[in-house]
C-alpha cells in the first residue's frame, strides 16, 4: 500500500512543476511512519526504565501494565528484550 503510495506521489513530479520531491527525505518519512508509533519509546528510553521495570517483575508485580510502553518496547527489540532477561537473570542470582 506504501509502495502504491510512492509511485503515486513520483509520478506526480511532472514537467509542469509542482513542489520538487526529494526521494530522500520521501523515504526517511515513510519509515518514520512505519516504524514509530506517537507513544512508542526508543532503546534509549527502554534502556533507562529497565531496571525500574526488572524490580517490578522481580517483586512479583505486573510490570507490563505499570510501565506498557517498556513491554512495547520489549516485545518489538530483540536487543532490549536479552537484556532485559540477562537483567532479570542476574538480579535473581544476587536477590
Ligand atoms: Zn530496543
Amino acid at each position: 500500500m506504501i509502495r502504491r503510495w510512492l509511485r503515486k506521489v513520483f509520478r506526480r513530479e511532472d514537467p509542469a512543476g509542482g513542489m520538487p520531491i526529494d526521494p530522500e527525505t520521501l523515504g526517511q518519512m515513510v519509515r518514520g511512519i512505519l516504524s514509530t508509533r506517537p507513544d512508542e519509546i526508543g532503546c534509549d528510553e527502554c534502556f533507562e526504565q529497565l531496571d525500574r521495570f526488572v524490580e517490578l517483575t522481580l517483586a512479583g508485580k505486573d510490570a507490563a501494565e505499570a510501565m506498557p510502553l517498556v513491554q512495547d518496547h520489549l516485545n518489538r527489540c530483540h536487543d532490549c528484550r536479552e537484556e532485559f532477561e540477562a537483567l532479570l537473570l542476574a538480579l535473581k542470582a544476587v536477590a
